[in-house]
């Protein structure tokens, strides 16, 4: 049996060193990861951290050159929160946290694009976030760097800049979850599957792009990555 048209193309990510791309199944997302950026949202930074999801094909990268961000319609408040990305290479479901490490295939430099006025009515609304959070290309992301290569986390630096100016900085140990901890949160509630992949959260400095900006984002040993924000068209 057939498709009735053509089936959508496989959405895939570079590996770093490797001719191979890792096949995206699923992007979930944590919110407020970070005390310190919970707190510049309004919250306490003592709250949980939460989930949400984008679509597999929101995710954007550049075979060469800067990744090429189009500034998004419906929005005057597009906004930067470079993150972590764990690419998860095999199955999990009720994960115990000591149990976690093994699902991690790699890990990336991400950006979760976010059109923040929108986000702020629907918090306001009570609305669910997708045309604030899951919209095309709102997950632009660098190479996978498989975790046998990067090594444990533990202290590393992840940073943005903006036209030469550092926007964010913060290490990847104020997570509140934990990578382990936050595959067995998730797992609680999703089934993972090899070429899901994670977006941990974001640290304090979020704030806005315009049209034009040049920015570098980078996580320490993991990897750096470059984007262009242009024009919609
Ligand atoms: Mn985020």
């Amino acid at each position: 049996m057939g498709f009735c048209f053509p089936a959508p193309a496989q959405p895939s990510v570079p590996i770093a060193g490797s001719p191979d791309a890792f096949p995206v199944h699923r992007i979930y997302c944590v919110g407020r990861n970070y005390a310190e950026h919970a707190r510049e949202m309004g919250a306490s930074g003592r709250e949980a951290p939460f989930f949400f999801c984008k679509p597999a094909d929101a995710v954007l990268y550049a075979a060469a050159g800067p990744i090429p961000i189009r500034y998004p319609d419906r929005t005057s408040d597009l906004q930067h929160e470079v993150e972590l990305v764990v690419a998860i290479g095999a199955p999990g479901y009720q994960v115990a946290v000591e149990d976690a490490a093994p699902l991690v295939w790699g890990y990336a430099v991400g950006i979760d694009l976010t059109r923040r006025d929108l986000q702020a009515d629907l918090k306001r609304l009570g609305r669910p976030w997708e045309i604030g959070k899951a919209f095309d290309g709102s997950a632009p992301i660098g190479a996978i760097r498989p975790a046998s290569q990067a090594g444990s986390l533990g202290e590393r630096g992840i940073w943005l800049d903006v036209n030469g100016q550092r926007r964010q900085r913060g290490q990847l140990s104020q997570m509140i979850w934990s990578v382990e901890e936050t595959i067995s949160e998730l797992s609680g509630f999703f089934e993972l599957a090899a070429g899901d992949l994670i977006f941990t959260g974001t640290p304090a400095g979020v704030g806005p792009l315009a049209r034009g900006d040049r920015i570098e984002a980078g996580i320490d040993g993991i990897g750096t990555i470059q984007a262009l924000v242009t024009d919609r068209r």
